[in-house]
């Protein structure tokens, strides 16, 4: 098989260095929030503004928008007027894990736990004997804001879900893949030795021990954990994978890798013709509903204050510019594994190596819920991806009934413009660890390039 190596086998270099980039954020971004702050720091860095400290924009111009922490919407401003389109990437920034319940912490014969509910769609048994982490902030009744991470540094300590040993596990044997580890017993060992207190009327020494720690180190009660966000997620750091250093291993790659490379190239774009735009988007992975997923409005309103900074906003112009805008919705798609080589449908499978994925169509059951991009964009799309070089291939989500999957692109369709699924090749989707190849992050981030300065 034909792959995007042989294009770098003069200049490896460069694929190899682009994925160090890539690792760092991967590492620094386990939550929707670290994503966006990461996202920030490097656009900042790049000569992006936050859009809702400048009056007005010209050609050129770099912008942020910043959702409520959890999300981004970056432009560049171009030569054309925006009402003659935008050319739009846009990913996800949350990622399958564990949320801490609103009341999580209990004690259980001398042992202290919390209790979580799962995000997204996980095989449960995935998650459990394994090194975690806490992520997340809690806010306290005044309003502040602190930001909890405990288990990625060297020197922290780590955390994780027990399973059943497997010199007792005869019933649990029997049980199908789905049942073996019950969502609700999805419970995080934090800790184990009680608290040295004169107050013999609270029984739970150990818990107590836990609520200690966590006043010592960051001043939260236990009522604080009503009002936080806190994500159990993989402990470890992203990873070279293969003995070749090939790949990459690490946590998030869903939907993050799309929205790295999606990123890296709005923050290299200098003074398109079409103004271009690069979403960053909450809630993915539960439906994109609420004010940070793209269902929400926050897209079309940051759109008007962006014409409006730029003098050109009137709610026609508004409506003109989604109309003639195009997108690359890009998450990631399933790669082809030779441990599962049946679910998929070879001559339209995602292959590892082959470059940037094209979906015409996502969806289940006969395509249901998909964006079904039109061919007359998709010829557009080709030549663009040619005349620039681009390592690309075309696949479907596997075999036609064999499961399926959506994504935001049809959110954005709806909004009247031309999308198409893209995306990066991944084995162990949904996975704590999940795999991608480092010549297919860098032929997407060229992709991206090429969308968004020549899409026209
Ligand atoms: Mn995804
Ligand atoms: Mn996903």
């Amino acid at each position: 098989m034909k792959t995007a190596w042989e294009k770098y086998a003069d200049n490896m270099s460069v694929v190899m260095e682009f994925s160090e980039g890539y690792k760092d954020y991967l590492s620094n971004s386990k939550t929707e929030r670290e994503a966006t702050k990461k996202a920030i720091e490097l656009a900042e860095a790049k000569g992006f503004k936050d859009a809702r400290k400048v009056d007005s924009l010209k050609e050129g111009d770099k912008v942020y928008f910043n959702n409520r922490d959890k999300g981004l919407c970056l432009f560049v401003v171009g030569k054309r007027p925006l009402v003659e389109g935008m050319n739009i990437l846009g990913a996800h920034i949350d990622s399958p894990r564990l949320d801490l319940k609103q009341h999580p912490l209990y004690e259980d014969n001398g042992l202290a736990l919390l209790d979580t509910h799962y995000y997204g769609g996980i095989k449960t048994y995935q998650w459990v004997a394994r090194p975690m982490a806490l992520h997340g902030v809690v806010v306290k009744k005044d309003g502040t804001k602190v930001e909890v991470k405990i288990g990625d540094d060297d020197n922290d300590p780590v955390i994780g879900i027990s399973d059943l040993l497997i010199h007792l596990a005869k019933d649990q044997m029997k049980k199908t893949a789905g049942e073996v580890i019950e969502g609700e017993d999805l419970n995080v060992l934090v800790g184990s030795i009680p608290l040295k207190v004169a107050d013999e009327e609270k029984k739970e020494f150990v818990k107590e021990n836990i609520l200690h720690i966590l006043k010592e180190k960051y001043d939260i009660e236990e009522d604080d954990f009503v009002s936080a966000e806190i994500e159990v997620v993989p402990a470890e750091r992203a990873r070279d994978y293969g003995l070749d250093r090939s790949m990459v291993m690490g946590y998030g790659h869903d939907d993050r890798i799309c929205a790295y490379t999606s990123l890296a190239a709005i923050l290299d774009i200098e003074a398109p013709e079409r103004t271009a735009c690069c979403l960053l988007v909450d809630k993915e992975e539960v439906g994109s509903q609420g004010s940070t997923g793209m269902q929400s409005r926050f897209f079309e309103n940051v759109l008007a204050e962006l014409l409006e900074k730029c003098g050109q906003y009137s709610e026609l112009t508004l409506r003109r510019t989604l109309s003639n805008s195009y997108m690359l919705s890009s998450d990631v798609s399933a790669g082809f594994d030779p441990n599962y080589a049946s679910v998929n449908e070879p001559k339209n499978t995602a292959y590892l190596g082959k470059g940037i994925v094209f979906n015409k169509y996502t969806g289940a059951r006969g395509k249901s819920g998909c964006n079904d991009a039109n061919p007359e964009f998709i010829a557009k799309l080709r030549k663009v991806m040619d005349d620039n070089d681009v390592a690309w291939q075309t696949a479907e989500l596997g075999k036609v009934n064999q499961g399926g999957g959506g994504t935001i692109a049809y959110i954005l369709a709806n909004l009247d413009m031309e999308v198409i699924d893209a995306g990066i090749a991944v084995q162990n989707m949904h996975a704590p660890s999940e795999v991608a190849s480092k010549v297919d992050i860098y032929e997407a981030y060229r992709a991206y390039m090429a969308f968004i300065k020549d899409i026209a």
